[in-house]
């Protein structure tokens, strides 16, 4: 066990999770910082690999102060034996207590303790299936924007990059200043829903600009931008070749005779993000189905558990920022005794930044009627090869009403990403509600680790 000043262990180096240990640190507490990526930052800040010996490792982030801010603190703080920072260590499950199961990048298994639990563990990318989606270079927007700003490569020379949401942006012109011919923008949503949330989205005028920045950009690199359209299909024999795009109406269906077909190499789609919930929910924290669910001191309502950023609900990284602050000093109220603050300018933010996000959301919702567009051939469920045709089949002909149903059925979402990427696509076809899922690991684990792991999964076997 740990001693009383080492007793936090922070998982997710990302803005909120930095924030957190950040703040932790400042108030005495000695944090374990774990990360599976190679290098801090998260998405938002993620480097290029080390090895590339990148010359302007920040050329494609934005927001390059914060995170030089948030960089030189956290080396002060490993300085000064502070923050232990544990890189390349993927964390596949935390016992009650708190013992933390970990593989590193050689799947070798380690194991650390802690008496407070910060979950920062970020978003991962909502894909939604489509006729011809698993071709070769169908890659996900956050996929495109990850090969470019971790691996310095363009995902091919000709995109298009569509779906919705604002991470289509950084993407897009990302890839264009980066050398890619970016053949259209192809965004579902109607700007001019915004219309709807003027208030909220006039409360924030650096929002404001930056949009106004990533226009000027597409206009510079002659980005074509598709509103309210989106992909049908994807069509190639070895690797996508062209797009079939369309307008949709007011309901969200497409307008017949608007379909169009654009050629490229490189289909970069997203629709959104969902939070990672696996570990909380393997400990037994309430979540709604989609985010954990925190206070206003970002608790869980498992006792010694925090959550900050993504996890807790898609906002962005100033959102993860804050929340991840809030948590560290709820965190050092917990461990120290003192008292939390209970208002502060992180907190202020945090509402202002919540409120923004859910207009957001509500304009980018993925476009209604998806689910129709997508063939009975189509696979939704890649890792098992099960088709929409024998999702529909499970529904219609054998009576599944829940997803647990078709997945017992037709073993979507039985795979290696145990749902994770089908989860929303096979929800969709089916037409059932979505589900709570409980996973035991947040990742694959070799059995040869299971077998070395003394006292896991006690009781929880499944
Ligand atoms: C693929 C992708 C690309 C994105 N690109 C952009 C962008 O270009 N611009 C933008 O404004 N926003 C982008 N976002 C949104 C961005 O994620 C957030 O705004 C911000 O990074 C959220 O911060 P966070 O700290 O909550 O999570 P993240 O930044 O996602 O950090 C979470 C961290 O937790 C780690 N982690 C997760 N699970 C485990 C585990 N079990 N064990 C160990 N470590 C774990 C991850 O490796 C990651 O480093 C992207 C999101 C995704 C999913």
């Amino acid at each position: 066990m740990s001693s009383p000043t080492d007793a936090l262990a922070v998982i997710g180096a990302g803005p909120a999770g930095l924030a957190a240990a950040l703040t932790a640190a400042d108030h005495g507490i000695t944090v374990t910082l774990i990360d599976a990526a190679p290098q801090p930052g998260g998405q938002f800040s993620r480097q290029p690999a080390a090895a590339l010996g990148a010359s302007r490792p920040h050329a494609l982030h934005h927001h390059r102060r914060t995170w030089t801010r948030l960089r030189t603190r956290l080396d002060a703080h490993r300085e000064a034996h502070r923050i232990r920072y544990l890189p390349d260590r993927h964390i596949w499950s935390v016992e009650p207590g708190f013992t933390l199961h970990t593989l590193t990048a050689d799947d070798e298994p380690e194991t650390f303790a802690a008496d407070a639990l910060l979950l920062a563990t970020g978003a991962y990318e909502k894909a939604l299936p489509f006729p011809g989606w698993t071709l070769p270079g169908v890659v996900t927007a956050g996929g495109a924007q990850a090969m470019l700003k971790g691996g310095l490569v363009l995902p091919g020379r000709r995109a298009v990059v569509a779906g919705t949401g604002p991470l289509l942006l950084p993407v897009a012109t990302g890839l264009a200043a980066a050398g890619a011919r970016v053949a259209a923008l192809v965004e579902a949503a109607d700007p001019r829903a915004y219309g709807r949330h003027a208030r909220i989205i006039a409360a924030h005028p650096g929002k404001l600009a930056e949009a106004a920045a990533y226009a000027a950009r597409l206009v510079r690199h002659r980005v074509p931008v598709l509103t309210r359209h989106t992909v049908l299909a994807a069509h190639g024999t070895d690797r996508v070749e062209a797009v079939t795009v369309a307008a949709l109406d007011a309901d969200g269906r497409v307008r017949p005779g608007t379909e169009r077909r654009i050629v490229c190499d490189t289909l970069a789609v997203g629709h959104g993000l969902l939070p990672h919930t696996d570990l909380a929910g393997a400990l037994g924290c309430r979540t709604d189905p989609a985010r954990i669910v925190v206070d206003a001191q970002q608790r869980t309502d498992v006792p010694g558990v925090w959550a900050a950023g993504e996890a807790t609900g898609v906002g962005g990284a100033a959102l993860a920022l804050a929340e991840g602050e809030i948590a560290g000093r709820s965190v050092v109220a917990h461990l120290t005794g003192e008292r939390p603050r209970t208002r502060s300018t992180a907190a202020k933010s945090r509402t202002a930044l919540r409120q923004f996000a859910a207009a957001l959301d509500a304009v980018h919702a993925p476009p209604a009627h998806w689910s129709e567009r997508v063939t009975d051939d189509t696979l939704v469920c890649r890792c098992e090869e099960v088709t929409a045709g024998t999702v529909r089949a499970a529904v219609t002909e054998l009576g599944a009403a829940d997803l647990r149903t078709v997945k017992l059925f037709t073993q979507a979402g039985m795979g290696w990403c145990q749902g994770r990427v089908c989860g929303p696509g096979v929800t969709g076809v089916a037409g059932c509600p979505p589900d709570v899922v409980r996973r035991p690991f947040a990742r694959p684990v070799p059995l040869s680790v299971l077998a070395r792991t003394p006292r896991f999964p006690e009781g929880r076997q499944s």
